[in-house]
């Protein structure tokens, strides 16, 4: 048996180093030729004013990106906003959520939203239908007393990816909003099964955090317009009929990073370039039978999600049984390797790998034999 000491010093021969080392669920890995272009263009493009034709027209390119990636139907707009998810929660909570949401919880992220409607003293208590971390996903279920209903594409936190689908039986004046933080852009989604597809920049589109993106179907659009003539008190950096009207003009209210819609802006299009959804998705495919295929075949590892049909394809979480994963994790971080330990707050001994469009599908190989190297030579150890 070896100490997680010994173990960290074991040094990985340069065949099992991967080209980029970033596995991170998010932050994830930024492509170094998005970077190269954004240096590029840093001279007549950073420090210049967000309401310049300069800047609005990378907020253009983004946008209309996104409506190509996702095929939007006619009425549909994407909109943006500084703040991330974590803010997008807030200004739906304000602004989308007339009365009373209902939340399909299946880990740390999705029960984050529940929570803030829960706390928002507008709204009635939400409906809860919850999962356990790992299990297959409980989805939502029409409910005539609900007006929204909200659940995630991919729950980052314990690698469950769920289908996008409408509650059968919804009414047309129920809204469904997806959670797609890193389920967008490496997940297949049909427009018409969602009114508002919300993410953030930092897992499949490999950029920065800090700003939120909202697809939003016309129904969606009504819904904001709705709410905000009602008359409720809304903060403005959080309303939404503000970031509808400043998306509009390809614009943010208040000053965005403005390196992070380049980045953005570039990996849309990279995206478009690889085929656009479908082939993105296919990658993502790719990555995630090679990584649940080399676990099923170590006597060491096995995927966390039992439900094969449940098993994220953008972000896999692998249980370690004999092996410490923190070890592993951190004799990967020695080497270059970073960003493979578990969400924190599971409390399992397991690495967590993002499989996001931009990571190559050879470096996820390349990863798999670096675990096995560590593995043989650490030998059997218990965490
Ligand atoms: C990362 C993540 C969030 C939080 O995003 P922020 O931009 O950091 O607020 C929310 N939901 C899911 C599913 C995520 O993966």
């Amino acid at each position: 048996m070896s100490d997680a000491s010994t173990i960290a010093a074991i040094t990985l021969p340069p065949e099992l180093r991967p080209r980029d080392g970033r596995f991170g669920s998010g932050p994830s890995k930024v492509r170094p030729e998005a970077v190269a272009a954004l240096a590029g263009a840093s001279r007549s493009y950073l420090g210049t004013s967000h309401r310049q034709a300069g800047v609005r027209d990378v907020v253009r390119r983004m946008r209309d990106g996104l409506r190509e990636l996702f095929a939007l139907p006619d009425g549909y707009e994407v909109l943006l906003a500084n703040g991330g998810t974590t803010s997008f929660w807030d200004a739906a909570s304000f602004g989308l959520i007339e009365r009373r949401a209902q939340h399909a919880t299946i880990g740390e992220f999705s029960s984050k939203f529940a929570a803030v409607t829960a706390a928002a003293p507008h709204l009635e208590a939400p409906e809860v239908v919850a999962s356990a971390p790992g299990a297959t996903p409980v989805p939502c279920y029409a409910d005539s007393n609900v007006d929204t209903y909200c659940f995630p594409h991919n729950e980052t936190s314990t690698g469950v990816m769920m289908p996008v689908t409408r509650p059968s039986g919804a009414t047309d004046g129920q809204i469904v909003l997806v959670d797609a933080t890193s389920g967008a852009g490496g997940l297949r989604v049909h427009p018409r099964e969602f009114d508002v597809y919300y993410f953030a920049p930092q897992k499949c589109f490999a950029g920065d955090g800090g700003l939120w993106l909202a697809l939003c179907s016309p129904a969606a659009i009504e819904r904001i317009a709705r709410v905000k003539a009602s008359g409720r008190w809304i903060p403005a950096s959080l309303d939404l009929s503000i970031a509808v009207e400043q998306s509009r003009l390809q614009q943010t209210y208040n000053t965005p990073a403005l390196a992070t819609l380049f980045l953005m802006a570039e990996q849309v299009e990279w995206m478009l370039s690889l085929g656009g959804l479908e082939g993105c998705a296919r990658r993502c495919d790719e990555s995630a039978a090679t990584i649940y295929g080399w676990a099923a075949t170590r006597r060491f590892a096995t995927p966390f999600v039992a439900d094969e049909l449940a098993r994220s394809h953008v972000t896999a979480t692998i249980d370690f049984e004999a092996v410490d994963a923190d070890s592993v994790a951190a004799t990967l971080r020695a080497n270059g390797i970073v960003d493979v330990e578990p969400y924190r707050k599971l409390g399992r001994n397991q690495l967590r790998i993002a499989l996001f469009p931009a990571i190559d599908t050879s470096d996820i190989e390349i990863l798999t034999r670096a675990i096995d190297y560590i593995v043989e030579r650490a030998g059997p150890q218990h965490p």
